[in-house]
């Protein structure tokens, strides 16, 4: 079982006689220390309440959503590979939540986000979070092969696999295991050559000790394949991605995708998904044009600017009136700096523009990008009329004012779009930046005590609530909300340390 090789090797880092031994070479010294940095990550040493009662087998949902969150908080807050882009997550989520919608009623508040790493690989982590490596975007030949990754991973959740996973190892398995998806993270963008080349043997070793069983992969696939014909999806994207894994591995001898690590592909599971296939009968389901916009947009992300300009330019000379990979080289010719060609090529992108928020807000970036905010800001107020859900617009739009030095007008926007989404740290960190920028003390060290509180560090918010206090410029209505807020959170503070 693979949560308690790793309980040994823990104990192996906690014990000093035994780890002297691992110092007898730098490399395996090294080595000894990553293992423990893998085994034991930083959040879980101190951060879960429920972390000393190991011996409790209690798994339930909620508990597993607790250790997800606690997970899901490391990497977004401290793992380099979390790709912080409101697009890319935006369309990941409204793809997942399409397949999630089309599965009975599970009661898992599921959330999707992307991994920065070229490897094909998806994982679930305990509690309904779903990660999705950029490789697999990329390598995904048809939006339908990207879903049925995704309805594979979701059917790991709704089928409760992780838990069975650690059966009677309950909640402590449980941490394990969400440590070790974390720790493999962190090796995989670990940015010192040496280490990282030991910590991806660690890493490759740790992924193999989380593969599901046989039997959790074939229910998965069925799970997936159903869910992905319900949700109006080509169910021929399953076994089409089988083959392009299969091809890929053989591409790769030694270094098979690190999916294929945690989800072993057996002859088995591809001859049951194709005659499954058939007997199901298929239709041909066009790309939307989002998951082909995101295509571009990580193709302009990857390697060096420069690399990524000149690749999108030789696609998009086999297919110039292809407006995604237009979208793309216009982004990366701007993420390069060159900004009279990325100008241009946004004028042959305009001439037929795709009605997207991702165009609107690539076309407002070049306007920032050449120093005039407000007009910047104006274009994403243009694209907000087109597209009112976008987020990445609203966000782009107050940053933008702020910038032009209309602070005060990004401060009433972002406080009107907090009322309906108190939990977005996005609009926090801005409305804190707006505060900032127009002088406002304690309204800046208010809305920072709630980004600290959504990174889950309580007494860091309790802090910024009490420095808002002392500040002496909020009115009587900001310092009656500041009040009112400390006693609820130095409340909820109490209660998670009594719960300890
Ligand atoms: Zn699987």
């Amino acid at each position: 079982m693979p949560v308690t090789a790793a309980f040994k090797l823990d104990q192996r880092c906690r014990e000093p006689h035994r780890k002297a031994r691992y110092h007898s070479t730098v490399k395996k010294r090294l080595a000894s220390l990553l293992l423990c940095v893998l085994v034991l990550p930083r959040a879980f040493a101190d951060g879960l309440p429920d972390l000393g009662d190991v011996g409790s087998a209690d798994l339930s949902p909620q508990a597993e959503r607790r250790i997800g969150e606690q997970a899901m908080r490391e990497i977004r807050w401290r793992e380099a590979a979390y790709l912080d882009d409101v697009e890319v997550e935006g369309y990941l989520n409204r793809l997942g939540q399409r397949l999630v919608a089309a599965t009975a009623p599970s009661g898992v508040d599921f959330s999707f986000f992307a991994v920065s790493d070229p490897t094909l690989n998806a994982f679930a982590l305990p509690g309904g979070f779903i990660g999705v490596h950029t490789g697999l975007v990329l390598a995904a030949g048809t939006e339908s092969e990207l879903a049925s990754v995704l309805g594979h991973e979701i059917a790991h959740v709704t089928q409760r696999h992780i838990a069975r996973m650690v059966g009677n190892q309950g909640r402590s398995g449980m941490v394990m295991l969400a440590s070790m998806i974390v720790a493999i993270l962190a090796a995989s963008s670990n940015p010192q050559a040496a280490e990282a080349a030991i910590a991806t043997g660690q890493a490759t070793a740790l992924q193999s000790q989380l593969a599901y069983t046989r039997d959790f992969e074939r229910e998965a696939d069925r799970n997936g394949l159903m869910t992905l014909q319900a949700a109006g999806f080509d169910v021929r994207g399953m076994p089409a991605f089988f083959e392009r894994l299969q091809r890929n591995s053989r591409l790769y001898e030694n270094n098979a995708p690190a999916y294929l690590r945690t989800h072993p592909l057996t002859s088995d599971r591809i001859t049951d998904m194709e005659n499954r296939v058939q007997g199901l009968g298929y239709r041909q389901v066009p790309d939307s044009l989002e998951f082909r916009l995101v295509q571009a947009k990580l193709l302009a992300l990857q390697g060096s600017a420069a690399q990524a300009a000149r690749d999108l330019e030789t696609r998009l000379k086999g297919k110039p009136d292809d407006v995604s990979l237009r979208y793309g080289l216009t982004r990366a010719l701007l993420r390069s700096g060159q900004l009279t060609e990325a100008r241009a090529s946004m004028a042959v992108l305009k001439r037929n523009p795709p009605a997207s928020p991702m165009v609107d807000a690539l076309d407002a970036e070049l306007l920032a990008a050449s120093g005039d905010h407000a007009a910047a800001a104006a274009r994403y107020r243009e694209g907000l009329k087109r597209h009112p859900l976008s987020r990445s617009l609203a966000y782009g739009m107050a940053d933008e004012l702020i910038a032009a030095g209309q602070a005060a007008a990004a401060s009433d926007l972002l406080r009107k779009d907090i009322v309906s989404a108190p939990d977005d740290y996005r609009l926090w960190s801005l409305l804190g930046k707006a505060e900032l920028a127009r002088g406002s003390r304690a309204g800046r060290h208010r809305a920072q005590a709630e980004v600290y509180r959504l990174q889950g560090s309580l007494p860091a918010a309790v802090e910024q609530l009490e420095l808002a206090q002392r500040a002496g410029d909020a009115d009587f209505y900001t310092l009656s909300a500041v009040d009112a807020r400390l006693r609820e959170l130095r409340m909820r503070l109490k209660q998670e340390r009594e719960a300890r």
